[in-house]
């Protein structure tokens, strides 16, 4: 990338030291302490001459040009659709809780992991993004999260975080190093990309780790997270375990129950094999509707009954509030405008067949 390419959150503290030539040498840390520790807006860096301001405005211009902003769920959760310089295009999420503010961001523009039920997947691959676009969805949540601080950051928007790893890396460490969020509440997701896990497990940064696993039999997983076929699951097992044991951070399963599909008690059989051998936490997200998938969600009761049988398998397990799903801000909903080809949602399994249950009706938290 040449100079010219940057954008304002790319640069690291040297780079965008040098870019401040001439300057007496406290201004980088008046700088850097603005934009980042105090997350203003470079406008709102007083203290900086107004000229170096207006220099450092052209030289290092924002990432991201808000082309639609969407709140719901009484304001607690804001979606934004960004378009990039090149025109990609990626969306954020803001989301209060009463103890914590989260934000959810996007890896890459689109994603190449092609599994069938995230609207990401059905759009197909775009482009990586750079460590400044997704810190800057950061920054630019914080500014409309006002006096809000948020506390923490999920790489669960769209892309797959482990296949652009050093964006990932790099926007990682600028969160805790330089934002000051704790590695406790970063959670970066990945569909199971082993050697990625790995890298991340050697990193010096303990941050959550959650695996979208949706299947816990190869050939199920096979067909839902086509990944598999490459990193099937007694490798993936192995990496999550060797992630734990070197992070001592509990990991967290993640599965989008699918009607008929990955909600029978077999199912929830193997999966608590999996999730008590590397104690972790399972959550599960009633699927949720996106346009090229025929299949619907597991019933509200189906959804308690598995929640259920694994609880009494010992495992530890809630069902995820499903925040943003009216404005297709929800897991796997995520998919920047794209058009994707609309097939209505049939009660028909892909695998087991059809198994007729109550209708569909969005879950709440557990109380
Ligand atoms: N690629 C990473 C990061 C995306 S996280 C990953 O897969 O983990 C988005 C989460 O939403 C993942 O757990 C994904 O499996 C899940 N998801 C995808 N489509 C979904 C849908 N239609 N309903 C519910 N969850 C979905």
């Amino acid at each position: 990338m040449t100079p010219g390419d940057l954008t304002r959150y790319d640069p690291d503290r040297d780079t965008l030291a040098s870019l401040l030539d001439g300057e007496p040498a406290y201004r980088i840390g008046q700088l850097w302490d603005g934009l980042y520790r105090q997350g203003r807006p470079l406008e709102d860096v007083t203290g900086l001459p107004g000229a170096l301001r207006e220099r450092l405005a052209a030289d290092l211009p924002t990432a991201l040009t808000a082309t639609a902003e969407q709140r719901t769920d009484d304001g607690a959760t804001t979606k934004w659709l960004w378009r990039l310089h090149d025109g990609a295009a990626v969306e954020t999420v803001l989301m209060h809780y009463p103890d914590r503010t989260t934000v959810c961001v996007s890896t890459q523009a689109g994603c190449a992991m092609a599994c069938g039920f995230c609207a990401t997947g059905q759009a197909g691959f775009e482009r990586h993004l750079t460590v400044g676009e997704i810190v800057e969805q950061v920054v630019r949540a914080q500014w409309a999260a006002g006096d809000r601080r948020v506390s923490n950051v999920v790489f669960m928007g769209m892309g797959e975080p482990l296949a652009n790893f050093e964006a990932t890396w790099g926007a990682l460490q600028r969160l805790h190093g330089d934002i000051g969020i704790g590695a406790r509440h970063l959670t970066v997701s990945t569909v199971g990309l082993v050697p990625g896990i790995r890298r991340l497990a050697d990193a010096d940064l303990p941050v959550g780790l959650a695996v979208s696993l949706h299947a816990a039999d190869d050939a199920l997983r096979d067909e839902l997270v086509p990944i598999n076929r490459r990193y099937p699951l007694a490798e993936l097992v192995e990496a999550c375990d060797e992630y734990r044991r070197r992070t001592r951070r509990r990991l967290s399963i993640e599965w989008a129950l699918i009607d008929g599909v990955n909600d029978r008690y077999e199912d929830a059989d193997r999966l608590a094999r999996i999730a008590r051998g590397l104690a972790a936490h399972v959550n599960l997200i009633p699927l949720n509707p996106t346009p090229g998938y025929p299949v619907v969600g597991s019933s509200r009761n189906r959804v308690h009954a598995f929640r259920d049988r694994l609880a009494a398998a010992g495992v530890a397990v809630t069902i995820r509030d499903t925040r943003g799903r009216d404005i297709d801000a929800a897991c796997g909903q995520l998919r920047a405008g794209h058009a994707v080809t609309v097939a209505g949602p049939v009660r028909n399994a892909p695998r087991t067949g059809a198994r007729t249950g109550d209708a569909d009706v969005p879950v709440g938290p557990d109380p």
